[in-house]
């Protein structure tokens, strides 16, 4: 039964993961209720059902679009596999229960963040106002111990993110900040500081490592959210176990 379930997280995970490309694409420039069908950028051609299966028509297509060849933009499959492989992942650790709720919650959020921020430079406010009320209400019913956590989570993501943005003049923006409060209220206090921790070290690694490769240069503007998510996420999951680490191996 197990199995039976990790599957169907996976397959609903590619689903979800592709309406999070066209939200994560759409809200930003006002255009997630225009009803037109998906179609490819360049021929215009509106797409099939068969060439809109998460995953699969890439794969099938290798990458391209049937009618005129052009290059289809790796992103789409790649946050289809990744939230496939987060929804299942979070059904593997937590089964059904609240704990699942708030994985999944987090994982959509990061995802329909970091296509957004990476296509406009821009964690859309609309997408953080949605997630909001029902982030609280998850964490009022399964509250981070102590009852305060949250509270004080959302505060330290606040001042830290408002201290950056002053000092650094550029790099970070309000909307990471937002992004940061929010992510205090899911992480709670520890959380919150680890998941900081965590960003800049993302962040330095990855930067290196696309500018050892060249895919950017020294004055490419870089968006600070993709990393904010991969941190979060990763302190969701994994986080006790890294400050139990630390914590034995240090002191
Ligand atoms: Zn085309």
């Amino acid at each position: 039964m197990e199995l039976y379930y990790i599957v169907v997280f996976f397959i609903f995970g590619s689903v979800f993961g592709s309406f999070y490309n066209v939200v994560g694409l759409r809200v930003p420039q006002n255009s997630f209720f225009q009803s037109d069908r998906s179609y490819c950028p360049r021929c215009e051609k509106t797409l099939h059902w068969y060439e809109l299966l998460p995953i699969i028509s890439y794969v099938i297509q290798t990458g391209k679009c049937r009618n005129c060849k052009n290059r289809i933009s790796p992103l789409y499959p790649t946050i289809e596999l990744s939230t496939a492989i987060l929804f299942s992942f979070s059904y593997y650790l937590y089964g059904f229960d609240i704990d699942l709720v708030m994985a999944l919650l987090l994982t959509s959020l990061c995802v329909i963040i970091i296509v957004s921020d990476i296509t406009y430079m821009l964690i859309p406010n609309k997408i953080l106002l949605v997630f909001l009320p029902i982030l609280i209400i998850v964490r009022i019913i399964d509250p981070i111990e102590p009852w305060w956590s949250s509270l004080v989570g959302a505060a330290i993501g606040f001042i830290l993110l408002m201290v950056i943005i002053l000092v650094s003049k550029g790099g970070m923006g309000a909307g990471d900040m937002k992004l940061f409060t929010l992510l205090g209220i899911v992480l709670g206090y520890k959380g919150i500081l680890l998941t900081f921790f965590l960003s800049t070290i993302f962040g330095t690694i990855i930067t290196i490592l696309l500018l050892l490769t060249k895919r950017i240069n020294r004055k490419s503007a870089i968006p600070f959210g993709p990393y904010i998510c991969l941190a979060s996420l990763t302190t969701f999951y994994f986080g006790n176990e890294i400050i139990n680490w630390y914590i034995t191996s240090f002191f």
